[in-house]
C-alpha cells in the first residue's frame, strides 16, 4: 500500500479568521487529524464527519501525549494509506516541534507538506496594536522560548546575548517565567525602564494587554492576574499599544453577550456583535421539528405564501421526497415573507414573485394588496399567526394552511447554560425566546446578566416573569437591539 501524506499545518493563534485557506482545505479533506489544545475553537468544524480526530494536547493542565507517541501515531496512520493533518497552534515550525515530526516522517519514507500558520509571537502583538518591528525603533526581532524541550534546562538560554540583542524580544513563555526574564535581561544590561508588553489570550475574545517595564512587569502581571497563554514582548515598540490598541478599543471588547435563537437560524446579531468585539454565546433554545404534513398539489393554488426560511426548506424537502422539484410551483404566484425566506426559496430554484419591504405578515398583506387570488396555500410553522390567513379570506381567497414544522423548546447543554448565566448580557428577539430560555435555564438565569429586549412584546414576556429589561431596542429590529446594547455598554 502507498503511504498517505502527512500535512504539518499551522492553525494560527486562536482567532478562527487567521486559519489559512490551505489549512481549511486540508482539514476538510483529511482522513485523520491530530490536533493540539491551542487551536481555534471552530478549527475542526469543517472536518469530514467520518474523519478520525485525535486530541494530543494537554488535558486540564495535565501532561500532553509524549512526543514519541504522537510521532508513532502520525507514522502508523500514514502507513495505513490515510491522509493525515497534524494541526498545531500558531506556526508548526515555530516552537511547535514540527521540525522533529518532519524528520521522523522523512526517516519513515512518508511524504509530507508544511503549511505555515500565523505565529502567536507576531499575531498577539499585532492584535494588541504593537508592530514587532518599526522603523528607527526596532529593526530586528527575536523569538525566544525557554522550555520548548522539557529535558532542556531553562538556563540553556544565553541571557547576556539576549540582553544585548539589538531589537524586539518576543518570549513564548508562561507568565511564571516573567521574574526570570526581567531579572536576567536587566542583569545583562537592558535598562530597568525598558517597556514590556504581556498579551494574554492574544487574538481571542477577552484578549488583555499589560504594558509595564522590566522593573515592574512581574509584579504588575501578578496583580492583574495575567494567565496563560501569553506572549511577552520586550522593547520600545511595546509603548505603541497606548495609541494603536485597535482591538481592545472596540465598543464591546471584553463583554460576553448571550444570543437566544432558534437553532436552524443563522444569527446576524451574533455576527454584528462579534464585529464590535463581543464574545458571543449562542444559546439556541428553540428547534424546528418537521411535521408529517402531506404535500397537496401545489399547481392547484394561485398563490403560495412561505412565511419563514425553514418553511421553504421543509417545502423543498417534501417536494424532493415526492420525486418533484421547483417546477411544481410553475405558474403559481410565490410570496416570501422577507429576504431570508426569499433566499431559502432561491436556494431551491424559485424566485419569489413578491417580497414585502416590511418582513411581517402585515407587510405581506400590503404587498399582495392589489392582487386577487382565487386560492392560496400558506406554508408555515404550526404556531403561526393568523393575520395573513384572515386578510386573504376577507378578499375572497380560499385559504389553506400547510403547517410543515413546529418549534419546540430545546434544552441547553450545561456548558452553554453556565456560559449564558455568567455572561454580561442576555438578548431576546421574541417573546418565545424568553419563554423557551426561561424553560431551559430557569427564571434564575435571568437575574445575573443585563437584559436586552427587541421590543414591547418581548419586554412584556420578561415583565411577566418579574424581570425588567435593562434596555429595549428602538427601532425594534436586530440592528436596533445591537445599537441599544452598545449604548448600554458605554454607560
Ligand atoms: N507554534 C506556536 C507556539 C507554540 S509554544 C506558534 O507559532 O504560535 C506555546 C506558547 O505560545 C504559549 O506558551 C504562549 O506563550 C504562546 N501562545 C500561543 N497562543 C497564544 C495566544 N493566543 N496568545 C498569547 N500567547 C500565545
Amino acid at each position: 500500500m502507498t503511504p498517505g501524506k502527512v500535512y504539518l499545518v499551522g492553525a494560527g493563534p486562536g482567532d478562527p479568521g487567521l486559519l489559512t485557506a490551505r489549512a481549511l482545505e486540508l482539514i476538510a479533506r483529511a482522513d485523520v487529524i491530530l490536533h493540539d489544545r491551542l487551536i481555534p475553537a471552530t478549527a475542526l468544524d469543517g472536518a469530514r464527519p467520518d474523519a478520525e480526530l485525535i486530541y494530543v494536547g494537554k488535558e486540564g493542565g495535565g501532561p500532553s501525549m509524549p512526543q514519541a507517541d504522537i510521532e508513532v501515531k502520525l507514522v502508523e496512520r500514514a502507513m495505513a494509506g490515510r491522509s493525515v493533518v497534524r494541526l498545531k497552534g500558531g506556526d508548526p515550525f515555530v516552537f511547535g516541534r514540527g521540525g522533529e515530526e518532519a524528520l521522523t516522517l522523512l526517516a519513515a519514507g512518508i511524504d509530507f507538506e508544511v503549511v505555515p500558520g500565523v505565529t502567536a509571537g507576531i499575531a498577539a502583538p499585532a492584535y494588541a496594536g504593537i508592530p514587532v518591528t518599526q522603523r528607527e525603533v526596532a529593526s530586528a526581532v527575536a523569538f525566544v522560548t525557554g522550555h520548548e524541550d522539557p529535558d532542556k534546562p531553562e538556563s540553556a538560554l544565553d541571557w547576556p546575548a539576549l540582553a544585548a540583542f539589538p531589537g524586539t524580544l518576543v518570549f513564548y513563555m508562561g507568565v511564571r517565567a516573567l521574574p526570570t526574564i526581567a531579572e536576567r535581561l536587566v542583569a545583562g544590561g537592558r535598562p530597568p525602564h525598558e517597556p514590556v508588553a504581556v498579551v494574554e489570550r492574544g487574538t481571542l475574545p477577552g484578549q488583555r494587554t499589560l504594558v509595564a517595564t522590566l522593573a515592574d512587569v512581574a509584579e504588575r502581571a501578578r496583580e492583574e492576574r495575567i494567565r496563560a497563554p501569553a506572549i511577552t514582548l520586550v522593547g520600545p515598540v511595546a509603548t505603541l499599544h497606548a495609541d494603536l490598541a485597535w482591538l481592545e478599543r472596540r465598543p464591546l471588547h471584553g463583554r460576553t453577550v448571550t444570543v437566544t435563537r432558534a437553532r436552524a437560524q443563522a444569527s446576524p446579531i451574533a455576527v454584528r456583535l462579534r464585529d464590535l468585539g463581543a464574545e458571543v454565546v449562542e444559546a439556541p433554545t428553540i428547534r424546528a421539528v418537521p411535521l408529517p404534513a402531506e404535500l397537496p398539489d401545489l399547481g392547484a393554488y394561485d398563490l403560495v405564501c412561505v412565511t419563514s426560511p425553514n418553511g421553504a426548506v421543509e417545502l423543498f424537502r417534501r417536494l424532493d421526497e415526492a420525486g418533484l422539484d421547483a417546477r411544481a410551483l410553475a405558474g403559481t404566484h410565490v410570496a416570501a415573507i422577507g429576504p431570508g425566506t426569499a433566499a431559502a426559496l432561491a436556494d431551491g430554484g424559485v424566485r419569489a414573485d413578491t417580497v414585502p419591504k416590511r418582513p411581517v405578515a402585515e407587510g405581506l398583506v400590503e404587498a399582495l394588496d392589489s392582487r386577487r387570488f382565487g386560492s392560496a396555500l400558506i406554508v408555515r410553522a404550526a404556531e403561526g399567526r393568523d393575520v395573513l390567513v384572515e386578510a386573504l379570506r376577507e378578499r375572497g381567497t380560499r385559504v389553506e394552511v400547510l403547517p410543515v414544522y413546529e418549534t419546540v423548546p430545546d434544552p441547553l447543554d450545561p456548558p452553554t447554560l453556565a456560559a449564558a448565566a455568567a455572561s454580561d448580557y442576555l438578548t431576546f428577539t421574541s417573546a418565545s425566546t424568553v419563554r423557551f430560555f426561561a424553560q431551559a435555564a430557569g427564571d434564575g438565569a435571568l437575574r445575573g446578566p443585563r437584559i436586552g429586549s427587541i421590543g414591547p412584546a418581548t419586554s412584556a414576556e420578561l415583565r411577566a416573569r418579574g424581570v425588567e429589561p435593562d434596555f429595549e431596542a428602538s427601532p425594534h429590529t436586530p440592528d436596533g437591539l445591537v445599537a441599544a446594547l452598545v449604548t448600554d455598554a458605554a454607560r
